[in-house]
């Protein structure tokens, strides 16, 4: 069966660019007479605001999308550290110390996400404390991986290239598990079989493959659509005061036909593959 999800964060009121994201999960599931999830994921340490969950239901539940909720991230934190656990076992986790700014004063190159890890901690040794991040091995684990393979519905078929993230973060100092560990146990658990999110994900997933292969974890097909962008070409972002759903429905509008709106108009618009790897880059 056909299971899709829709994982927002509450760090901020969802925009038109989140019922967008609802919708394509929605209806990807629906087509196939499966089942669509939503998923909080709740785990951003001080940017987490989990009142904003009961807004996310009901934003939902006016845009007519049917839904059945799993389990929040911050319920889930004991799956993160077993998987966590495992990579440890494995010799391709080491503690980090770092502070971002030493990251980035000592970085000779940048990846998708910032300046790459130059490995200071990697050569240092173990220093355990309550005070380090996780980091990933990266080269050992790729070279314990191989070469993977993804499909994305969209996209095609893509070969793995995690090498470009260098040694990111598993497990945080400040929070539990990092996004890329905690989405990719839980879409795992959840039985998640289409992983539909914006483009601007795209490149993550890569990493998302390597920690399936390494934890044993069933191999998903992604859909990355694209994300929607204001008129000056800039991605619609709650932070850039984006109108949120929530005031809308508040304001007495008609969710259905903002969700009818959305199916008609916006679903080819938007930033392309391209131009997402282009603005990381
Ligand atoms: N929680 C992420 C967000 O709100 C979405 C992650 C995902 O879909 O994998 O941007």
């Amino acid at each position: 069966m056909t299971i899709t999800r829709f994982a927002p964060s509450p760090n901020g009121p969802l925009h038109l660019g989140h019922a967008f994201s609802a919708i394509v999960a929605h209806d990807r599931a629906l087509r196939d007479g499966g089942e669509f999830l939503l998923r909080i994921e709740d785990i951003d340490g001080a940017r987490s605001r989990p009142e904003l969950a009961a807004e996310f239901r009901d934003d939902l539940g006016w845009l007519q999308l049917a839904y059945r909720e799993v389990a929040p991230q911050s319920a889930r934190i004991a799956s993160y550290r077993t998987a966590a656990n495992e990579l440890r076992a494995m010799g391709i986790l080491y503690p980090c110390t770092c502070t971002r700014a030493e990251v980035a004063a000592a970085a000779v190159a940048h990846g998708p996400d910032g300046p790459l890890y130059p490995g200071t901690c990697l050569r240092r040794g173990p220093v355990p404390g309550p005070n380090a991040a996780w980091r990933l091995d990266m080269e050992q684990a790729a070279l314990l991986a191989g070469t993977l393979e993804w499909t994305d519905e969209r996209h095609g078929r893509q070969i793995a290239t995690p090498e470009e993230f260098g040694d990111v973060i598993l497990w945080r100092k400040d929070a539990p598990a990092s996004y890329h560990l905690a989405a990719t146990v839980d879409d795992a658990a959840d039985g998640v079989t289409h992983v539909t999110r914006g483009v601007d994900l795209f490149r993550a997933t890569h990493i998302h493959r390597l920690l399936q292969h390494l934890l044993g974890l069933p191999v998903p097909i992604w859909h990355h659509h694209p994300v929607l962008v204001e008129s000056d070409g800039r991605k619609l972002a709650k932070r850039r005061d984006a109108p949120a759903l929530a005031d809308r429905r508040r304001a007495g509008e008609d969710g259905r036909a903002v969700a009818a709106e959305v199916r008609a108009t916006l679903f080819d618009t938007g930033i392309s593959l391209s131009d997402a790897i282009n603005q990381q880059a």
